[in-house]
């Protein structure tokens, strides 16, 4: 289930909702909740801060940015100025053998606060379109480095990587690619960091991080190192509920990228700007990768931008002859997303806003973990300001729900209780049935007690249906 597949009943205006109805098709949207009249689509007008207003004047804290992107908090004039002072300057012109100020400059930016040697960046439209960039240029870096077998990527159980071919190939979601079969060949899967139900080492999490880990070794091994070319992970998993990486866990998958020649790929399209409390989580970390994919929150959401940045060794074989990455997308690096961009990282620098994780994370964690002392909630996890809380039907044997269940609790009900409670948030069960949570990184105390007290006072109603 995704927030998408809620419906809502009590509008007393529905004009936009039917409109909606009758001529959107909503992403990953379950549409026979609107048709059979049984439910409205929510209507989101207006933003200001951490906060969300429907059509009918209704406020929402705004418990997820968007969907992971608006960093900065709602309204922020300045972003939306130096759009407008963009737009009037020069509205557009391609990155295609061209180059203007802004992206330029934004490029010079984001090699100040990447990872040590990744200091060139190749712009998309979004997250998907990175991954698929790190794909494509992962296969020819090694067709014209002298290793042109290697072409595989290993990623990890359940991990949400995008929406278009080779991403989706990336992705580990059975039910998001059946549909779409046969897609790009070379997509291995191995075990992601789910401690909570880890199924070896269940007592020490280094050891199980470390057996984590050496099962991306095995499948390189496998499938022979000659034709594996990378490894695409999220720092902090978002798809399952927020696996953060066990002690050791990042730093043994380099060695295991070292030895098999395999590049890294960290897809931060979540993780970077923030959401873990540095403008890239493996910085935090400490451990180097190879490629970075990232977008939603390095505008804030202002305005689509995804970005691939790449170690200088990987452009070093593009810097002469011939050889080109004949590869691009119209808006990449489009002047009105680069110029919000830039404005965000200003925020960013002036508010201070990855300190302000760091020193509140702990205070988010803790508010969360309150929610533990109720028997449906089995695991709070996460890091930075970026939560999952996995719900059990049995918390002493971490029973999940059957089908029926979960349709009833989740899809049912929780989605919409929350919602009418004021929290826009999202019920996901592409894993085991989870709420995530990913707030704009302004808030503090008081809207962490207020997304406390909703969650509680609806999953103790929830719990009554079971
Ligand atoms: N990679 C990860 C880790 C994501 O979470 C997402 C989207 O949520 C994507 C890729 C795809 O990004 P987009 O929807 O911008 O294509």
């Amino acid at each position: 289930m995704t927030t998408s597949d809620m419906s809502f009943s009590e509008s007393g205006d529905d004009t936009l909702a039917e409109r909606a109805r009758d001529r959107l098709w909503m992403h990953f949207t379950r549409h026979s909740v609107y048709e059979d009249g049984a439910g409205h689509v929510p209507i989101i007008v207006r933003g200001e801060g951490a906060r969300v207003w429907d059509d009918q004047g209704k406020s929402y804290l705004d418990g997820l940015a968007g969907l992971f992107t608006v960093q900065a908090g709602h309204g922020r004039r300045e972003i939306a100025e130096a759009m407008a002072k963009q737009a009037e300057q020069l509205a557009f012109f391609p990155l295609w053998s061209y180059a203007h100020p802004t992206a330029i400059e934004l490029a010079e930016r984001l090699a100040d606060i990447a990872p040590a040697d990744i200091n060139r960046t190749f712009f998309t439209s979004g997250g998907g379109e990175a991954v698929e960039s790190a794909w494509k240029l992962a296969k020819q870096y090694y067709k014209i480095t002298g290793k042109p077998t290697k072409h595989k990527v290993i990623s990890r159980n359940v991990a949400y990587h995008g929406t278009p071919q080779g991403a989706l190939s990336i992705t580990g979601i059975p039910a998001a690619k059946t549909a779409f079969e046969p897609l790009v060949p070379g997509g291995i899967k191995v075990p992601n960091t789910n401690f909570y139900r880890a199924t070896a080492h269940a007592d020490d999490i280094e050891a199980y991080g470390r057996w984590a880990a050496d099962r991306i070794a095995e499948a390189i091994e496998f499938e022979g190192p000659d034709s594996v070319a990378a490894v695409f992970l999220e720092p902090v998993q978002n798809s399952g509920g927020c696996f953060p990486p066990p002690p050791g866990y990042l730093q043994r998958v380099r060695e295991i990228c070292d030895e098999y020649d395999v590049l890294l790929v960290a897809d931060e399209t979540i993780c970077a700007m923030g959401r873990i409390g540095d403008y890239f989580a493996m910085n935090r970390y400490g451990v180097q990768p190879d490629i970075i994919t990232f977008a939603k929150g390095l505008t804030s959401g202002y305005s689509p931008m995804g970005a691939m940045m790449v170690h200088d060794r990987l452009f070093e074989p593009f810097k002469s002859g011939t050889t080109t990455f004949l590869h691009g997308y119209t808006w990449g690096g489009h002047p009105v997303s680069a110029a919000a961009a830039l404005a965000n990282l200003d925020i960013f620098e002036r508010e201070g806003l990855n300190a302000h994780v760091q020193a509140n994370e702990g205070a988010f964690r803790a508010t969360l973990e309150k929610l533990l002392d109720l028997p449906i909630v089995g695991d709070v996890r996460g890091a930075g300001f970026f939560y999952g809380i996995e719900l059990v039907k049995d918390k002493a044997t971490k029973e999940t729900f059957n089908d029926a269940e979960a349709e009833r609790l989740l899809r049912g009900f929780l989605s919409k209780a929350l919602f009418d409670a004021g929290l826009y948030c999202r019920a996901d069960d592409r894993g085991d049935p989870v709420i995530q949570l990913a707030p704009p990184l302004v808030i503090g105390q008081s809207e962490f007690d207020e997304i406390e007290q909703i969650l509680r006072s609806v999953l103790t109603e929830g719990m009554a249906l079971l």
